[in-house]
């Protein structure tokens, strides 16, 4: 609904309201308006007729003006603002090697060297899934275990699936 159409609406509601109330008072339907008064002219106001010898709308009228610049500015003066120092990137300070790979990282942010590992032994672990009970839509919806070389599942792990992996524990894959 365009914004002249809304309050259009919005007037008619009000008139309508007015109206109700005049009612539920016990007084005359037809009440004519007390006061009136000089409506903003940001509600529509019924169009007038043109008259035919004014003269016709120009193109420039529906164009909204906006602010230009009126003098270029200089290669040097926009060298000065672009490489302002403010501007600059920030040297990054909180940088520190990765415990487990010893790659550099941001503090605080997880390694992605590690992260990556981390992506290729989950989907590994996806695929032996997959080639044990098919495609994923057969899966059960139980907990898995991962086993590595050398682990025996516990008492906890019966009922569980168990994937079992014929490699060494990855050092940042905690049981
Ligand atoms: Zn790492």
């Amino acid at each position: 609904m365009s914004l002249t159409g809304f309050l259009r609406f919005l007037r008619h509601s009000l008139q309508y309201l007015e109206s109700s109330l005049i009612q539920t008072a016990g007084f005359d339907r037809n009440l004519g308006p007390a006061l009136a008064l000089h409506g903003p002219s940001l509600l529509p106001q019924p169009q007038h007729i043109r008259d035919d010898d004014s003269p016709e709308p120009s193109f420039l009228d529906s164009i909204f003006w906006m602010a230009a610049p009126k003098k270029r500015r200089t290669i040097e003066v926009n060298r000065c603002r672009r490489r302002n120092p403010n501007k600059l990137i920030e040297v990054k300070a909180n940088i520190e090697p990765c415990p487990e790979c010893g790659n550099l990282k941001q503090k605080h942010v997880l390694c992605g060297f590690c992260y990556e590992k981390v992506q290729k032994e989950t989907s590994r672990i996806r695929k032996q899934i997959e080639i044990m009970e098919g495609r994923p839509h057969n899966t059960p919806t139980v907990e898995t275990v991962v086993l590595y070389d050398n682990e025996a599942p516990r008492d906890v792990d019966k009922e569980k699936r168990i994937v079992e992996r014929s490699r060494k524990r990855p050092s940042w894959f905690h049981p």
